[in-house]
């Protein structure tokens, strides 16, 4: 699983910082980073609340397997189901 932060499109608000309920970013040069990826448990709540869509979420592609690795809900969900914090 990889998070990644457009830096050219992040405005360092700082909303996602403060939104994320598994404290994943920080802001770091006034840019987010995702600094605890593993930490996500796919709630979406950061991609609802970035006003500049500076946040991508990108599930890990099994061997063989084409479908799109972006943020569609059902990647997401067979994401966050393998992947899930107990
Ligand atoms: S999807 Fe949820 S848990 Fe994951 S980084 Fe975004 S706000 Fe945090
Ligand atoms: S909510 Fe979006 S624009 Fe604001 S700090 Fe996070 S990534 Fe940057």
């Amino acid at each position: 699983m990889e998070i990644h932060v457009d830096k050219d499109a992040c405005v360092g608000c700082g909303l996602c910082v403060k939104d994320c309920p598994m404290h994943v970013y920080e802001l770091q040069d006034n840019v987010s980073v995702a600094v605890r990826p593993n930490n996500c448990m796919g709630c979406l709540s950061c991609h609802e609340i970035c006003p500049a869509q500076a946040l991508e979420h990108r599930a890990s592609t099994p061997p063989g397997d084409t479908t799109s690795t972006s943020r569609s809900v059902k990647c997401f969900g067979r994401w966050s189901d393998e992947r899930r914090i107990h």
